[in-house]
């Protein structure tokens, strides 16, 4: 699936020319493919149908990787669940069509107000992180007269071998409860009676291409589901959180969903577990871009820079995790490259969407930067007081809007200032 490819000169999103898109529109735009946001869960979908182990498994997509009613609406279609980290991605996923009982409710810090309104929708389970939170939930269900279905995310102490601020699963975070406490916590809960435990959960940390790290931290679940059955909890579905990574450059290799998921299902063939997956970023991170226009080339004394209409705000990944995207220019130009820092007008040394890179650009040109359907527009920000951008969906030759630009009135419409 090559969702953005040069026909005639010129990139195309399926069917459309993006330079249309610019001038219909303006930049800076985020684009995104409905083909490959569909075809990225179908993968999922496809592999879970024919392997025995993947009966009934429910693909929960990550909302917090980009949360656009329309994403949402297009894969609650297609039956995927949701995995949501706040009340308010609960109301997101309901608004875009969602079935709340395939939905998981992860996060650290739920709050009473978050845990009543996910009792109330009749979600599928809570990801408990903590005995806190375990006992609050309790409290909670007692009072609307609910018995709460959990399961315990368990750090499985493997590492991820990522980028340390995506890496979860160490007995360092602040996810998850200790492997070695998981038996006394699931005791613990199971004496709870508003608490019905129903799984097991865990997610080792986001972009990861090598997919053992996946089979080591199963092998330490299954062997925790082994000790709780002698101790008489049954559990009955296992959540193996996201993470599976995206190719965001030339040299990295993206495991395809058959490579990650069957040796996980193989393991699991015959344990009558009904599948739960997490994934965000794998399901939407190359199925869009950032389209953005060159505004000024500086050519400094010891760098070039271009400076464009899109920054750090639009997209943060650059400077928050040294995170990689290819830019390309949506029409190319035959001449000699120089290396350009592109640079966002922001006011911080930080804002940088990618650094020296060869590209033979003028004044006016376009930029696509790639890999940017994940953790995109959802991290965006109004720092400068930048509107965000606007969103669109093409869906073969049609461009549709699913989100509109922000105006500047808007960004400060709450606020006020003093009477006097
Ligand atoms: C962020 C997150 C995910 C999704 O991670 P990706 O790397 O985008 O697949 C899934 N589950 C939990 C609990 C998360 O925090």
């Amino acid at each position: 699936m090559t969702p953005f490819a040069l026909k005639n000169g010129v990139l195309h999103a399926e069917a459309v020319a993006l330079p249309t898109i610019a001038e219909q529109f303006d930049t800076p735009a985020y684009v995104y493919s409905r083909a490959a946001l569909e075809a990225a869960l179908r993968e999922f979908h496809d592999v879970l149908a024919a392997h025995p182990a993947g009966a009934g498994a429910l693909v929960c997509y990550a909302v917090k990787a980009n949360a656009n009613l329309a994403v949402l609406n297009l894969f609650a279609r297609l039956g995927a669940g949701f995995d949501i980290v706040s009340g308010g991605e609960l109301q997101r996923v309901l608004a875009a069509g969602a079935d709340p009982r395939k939905v998981v409710f992860s996060g650290v810090g739920k709050s009473v107000a978050e845990m009543q309104q996910a009792l109330e929708a009749g979600i599928f389970c809570f990801n408990i992180e903590s005995v806190p939170e375990l006992e609050r939930l309790n409290e909670v269900a007692g009072q609307l007269g609910k018995q709460a279905p959990i399961s315990l995310r368990v750090n499985p102490n493997v590492d991820p071998k990522t980028h340390p601020y995506i890496s979860t699963g160490l007995k360092e975070a602040k996810f998850g409860v200790a492997y070695d406490d998981a038996l006394a916590l699931y005791q613990r809960a199971a004496a709870l009676p508003h608490i019905a435990v129903t799984g097991i959960d865990c997610h080792i940390g986001s972009q990861l291409l090598d997919p053992s790290p996946f089979a080591e931290a199963l092998d330490r679940i299954l062997a925790l589901i082994d000790q709780l059955a002698a101790e008489g909890i049954a559990i009955h579905h296992i959540d193996l959180g996201g993470g599976l990574g995206i190719k965001y450059r030339e040299d990295q290799v993206q495991p395809t969903a058959a490579a990650y998921l069957n040796p996980l299902l193989d393991k699991l063939t015959g344990r009558g577990l009904r599948v739960v997956l997490e994934p965000g970023r794998r399901l939407v991170g190359n199925a869009g871009l950032l389209l953005t226009r060159v505004e000024y080339l500086k050519h400094g004394e010891a760098k070039d820079f271009a400076i464009i209409d899109a920054a750090m705000n639009d997209l943060i990944r650059p400077a928050l995790y040294d995170g990689w995207h290819d830019i390309l220019p949506v029409t190319p130009r035959p001449d000699a490259t120089r290396d350009y820092d592109v640079v966002g007008p922001i006011c911080e040394s930080g804002d940088f969407l990618g650094l020296a890179r060869p590209l033979a650009i003028e004044p006016g040109d376009l930029l696509a930067v790639m890999s940017a359907g994940a953790y995109g527009m959802a991290m965006a920000s109004n720092y400068n007081t930048r509107p965000r951008a606007v969103e669109v969906m093409v869906d073969g030759a049609a461009v549709h809007v699913i989100r509109q630009r922000e105006t500047v009135e808007q960004l400060y419409a709450g606020e006020s200032v003093l009477p006097r």
